[in-house]
């Protein structure tokens, strides 16, 4: 053999040794990588009703996913839930798919499962040579419990009385813990609240019936627990029907000269006729305003802060009242229809406002058509508004007793001249205020139930 030929053979050695060096760092660093795949369970309570859906979010940046598996025991007895086989490119490609998110659901009536304690259980592979082919893997289990029985409301209010945009009082007991409670009118939900009485399986809900809502609207009670299951009970109840006033304003050249440079800013004042630009300030301003009192009045506290009637500005005339049916007349004819969810009252100018029962400030700011305005919780979903102030004297946060100026009367935002635009609101709706001023209403219709109750 001359030099040249064992060259030759050592260089072919030489090289095979390097492939196959290569192909064992590639079989160790990449087809056999311990990273195992994360896997991250989206359950929204631990709590699971007839039926159930959640997503599970499975992820392997490296090999890719091989197999997903959710499993629930109960009894000892293991259910297949979810069962799915990913695919991979060939052999040597590994998975293709290296995130999925999997929907499963849960039929525990299907399966037959009964009510009481189970365990969640999921596993995902990926698609690495580890664990002699099988792959790196992921394991995981969730309590849970199952649930299928509705929650039972016994309702512990008697009467329930009210008038079309007034307010009403239900008290009730829940069979289990619920996060939603509360009363259904027609379409629209009041949260009810626990904390009023020391046994915090009793709840109560202030509600409305806005000033659109009359005899022919229906009231529950509603419960939904944490599995997902809703209880419904009727509760008895009277709806007296009533009407309201229908009210023509002028709008003046001088009233729109004097009022729309307020809303600078706000507005496009300069590209619109002046009534144009009233007529926008008037319609959707005033339901944009409306939208951001409910936000404010979404969140409430579950202390009752107020006691006994609620009191009006002092020395104050009424000049429109709740709910008056406003045409707005310019030049004659109607150019705007819009119903006044609140009572004006004209005292002096600037005149002192007091706070018309104990309460905590949940809004003291400019709000559009509103102008400066304050809005106090009352406690359980219950607040009063007041608006058009010159002057605001308190903050958000802070607790006012019954009678502490909170401001002085002014005519900021949508008003003619110097007066109190007075405001109650339930949760989302504006109710009227005559109810609350009334002694009589009030322990006919809140006191004497609350009373009854605690004294069971
Ligand atoms: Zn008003």
């Amino acid at each position: 053999m001359n030099t040249k030929v064992k060259k030759n053979r050592t260089w072919i050695w030489v090289s095979l040794g390097l492939i196959a060096l290569i192909i064992v760092v590639w079989i160790l660093a990449v087809k056999m990588e311990g990273r195992k795949p994360e896997l991250l369970t989206e359950m929204k309570s631990a709590s699971i009703g007839k039926t159930h859906t959640m997503t599970i979010i499975v992820s392997d940046a490296k090999s890719g996913i091989r197999k997903v598996w959710v499993g629930l025991i109960k009894d000892g007895k293991e259910n297949t839930i979810t069962i799915k086989n990913y695919p991979s490119a060939g052999f040597i490609g590994g998975g293709l798919i290296k995130t999925e998110s999997v929907e499963i659901s849960i039929d525990t009536q299907a399966l037959s499962l009964t009510d009481g304690k189970a365990m969640f259980r999921f596993a995902v592979w990926d698609y690495s040579w580890r664990k002699w082919g099988k792959g790196n893997q992921t394991y995981l289990e969730k309590a849970v419990l199952i649930d299928t029985k509705s929650p039972e409301i016994d309702v512990l209010s008697r009467s329930h009385n009210v008038n079309q945009g007034g307010s009403g009082l239900a008290i009730y007991k829940l069979s289990e813990d619920c996060p939603v409670s509360g009363v259904v009118v027609d379409e629209n939900f009041y949260p009810g609240h626990s904390g009023y009485f020391k046994d915090d399986s009793i709840y109560i809900s202030f509600f409305a019936l806005n000033h659109q809502q009359g005899p022919s609207s229906k009231l529950r009670l509603k419960a939904v627990d944490f599995a997902g299951n809703t209880g419904l009970a009727g509760f008895p109840n009277h709806i007296n029907k009533r009407s309201f006033r229908r009210d023509n304003l002028n709008i003046s050249d001088g009233f729109l000269n004097v009022t729309l440079p307020k809303f600078s800013g706000q507005i496009d004042l300069d590209g619109n006729e002046p009534i144009d630009s009233f007529l926008e300030v008037n319609r959707h301003m005033r339901t944009a305003n409306a939208e951001h009192i409910f936000k404010v009045t979404e969140s409430t506290q579950t202390q009752m802060h107020w006691k006994g009637a609620f009191q009006r500005l002092p020395n104050a005339a009424s000049r429109a009242q709740f709910a008056d049916h406003r045409s707005y007349l310019y030049k004659g004819k109607t150019v705007d229809k819009q119903v006044h969810l609140g009572v004006d009252l004209a005292s002096l100018a600037q005149s002192p406002v007091p706070a018309a029962n104990n309460g905590v400030v949940s809004f003291a700011d400019i709000l559009g058509i509103y102008g400066k305005s304050v809005i106090l919780d009352h406690g359980f979903g219950l607040f009063s508004m007041y608006a058009h102030l010159s002057t605001i004297k308190v903050e958000v946060g802070q607790a006012v007793g019954i009678g502490d100026v909170i401001g002085k009367t002014g005519k900021t935002g949508l008003a003619g001249g110097d007066h109190l635009h007075y405001s109650m609101i339930i949760h989302n709706t504006f109710v009227n205020p005559l109810e609350w001023w009334d002694p009589n209403w009030i322990n006919n219709n809140i006191t004497q139930k609350l009373n009854a109750i605690g004294s069971e």
